[in-house]
């Protein structure tokens, strides 16, 4: 039996491209999000305002859909947990609560003896004195940063003051890799360990956000398969079903280490709408909804440009595209600094 009325949380633009993806299945999309100018309102079937914890809305809203998923992390596991009493959320929300704590993240990752970098918890100020072979590294807040939001490069522990860190949240400090390069690997898991694997995608970030994209990767083949291998592993033994991204670093002695999971769809895989028969929004909505798994078929390499700002502008009055581009406005209502826009696919 397949699901015909999806729920999904968070109205960003990955809810946007979920909603189109589902829209050309005949799944309807009822989103819930706590931005009243929440972008993917435009995609999608029905949209319900609310806070994750208003407990009448969200019975509102589960009371029109048939499954439930998500397009973003921070969700509190109670709100998911108890939308899971009746009905299914996918990705479980185990998983959710597992990926969005760095730390719990990490220890789960090394368990399945995967590399990630060095870390150690921070809780109070002081724990930083004694940690100098972490340095230089990068403080994060241990829950709800993404973009490079809670984050704090710190090479000496000077630094720590220089940024008046609020304490009273809790910490990673995680050692600095000396990046080569960053790739990341989207596999889309089914019931019965059936999946579908996207190959290993690169990209460049800047100022912590991602701005450019590309396959194929420009890796050796123990990376290449590698990653993929890993990502693998990480979907099997989350029992995970939807679409799933790992980022990687690779080092400058081509060491592998994951960065992080998202238990969901991602940026990285925009150009998988137009370079693959099945897109990472498509197959997610396939393995939710319990529809057929079509075999994944790479059309063409592609490339994509993060549209960041008021860099949307000038495509917004009607630049002419070339018949391999394809422009994405996010149609958010205010343009702003540091803020994902649209983005542009180019199939090379
Ligand atoms: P977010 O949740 O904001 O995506 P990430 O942990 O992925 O946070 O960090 C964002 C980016 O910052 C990474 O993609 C990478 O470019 C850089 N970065 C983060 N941690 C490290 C690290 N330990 N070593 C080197 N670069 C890092
Ligand atoms: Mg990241």
């Amino acid at each position: 039996m397949s699901y015909k009325n999806l729920g999904i949380i968070g109205g960003g633009q990955l809810g946007s491209m979920l909603s189109s993806a589902a829209k050309k299945l005949n799944i309807k999309t009822i989103i819930y999000s706590d931005d009243i100018n929440a972008p993917a309102q435009n995609f999608c079937d029905e949209f319900i305002f609310g806070d994750y914890n208003d407990k009448k809305k969200i019975i509102d809203f589960v009371s029109k859909v048939d499954v439930v998923t998500y397009e973003f992390e921070n969700i509190p596991f109670e709100t998911l947990n108890e939308i899971n009493q009746i009905k299914t959320v996918l990705p479980k929300p185990s998983i959710n609560r597992l990926i969005q704590h760095r730390i719990a993240e990490k220890d789960f990752i090394n368990k399945l003896n995967i590399r990630t970098t060095r870390y150690v918890e921070i809780k109070k100020k002081s724990d930083m004195e004694t940690l100098k072979d972490f340095l230089p590294g990068i403080l994060k807040t241990t829950t709800m940063g993404y973009d490079g939001k809670g984050q704090y490069p710190i090479t000496r522990l000077k630094d720590v003051e220089i940024y008046k860190i609020d304490f009273s949240k809790d910490y990673i400090l995680e050692k600095l890799v000396k990046l080569k390069k960053e790739i990341s690997v989207i596999v889309t898991r089914f019931d019965d360990k059936k999946l579908e694997i996207y190959e290993p995608i690169e990209n460049s970030h800047k100022n912590q956000i991602l701005k450019f994209s590309k396959i194929p990767a420009e890796i050796n083949e123990k990376l290449f398969e590698q990653s993929k291998d890993w990502a693998i592993r990480i979907a099997e033994e989350l029992k995970y079903i939807g679409t799933l991204c790992v980022e990687f670093f690779i080092d400058k002695n081509e060491n592998l280490y994951v960065n992080e999971i998202a238990p969901r769809v991602h940026n990285s895989g925009h150009l998988t709408i137009n370079a693959y028969n099945v897109s990472q929004f498509e197959n997610h909505i396939r393995a939710v909804c319990s529809l057929e798994k079509i075999p994944l078929k790479k059309l063409s390499n592609a490339k994509m440009i993060n549209l960041i700002g008021d860099e949307i502008e000038p495509y917004r009055k009607n630049i002419k595209l070339n018949e391999n581009e394809f422009f994405f406005d996010y149609l958010k209502k205010e343009v702003k600094k540091k803020r994902k826009m649209g983005h542009i696919t180019t199939l090379i």
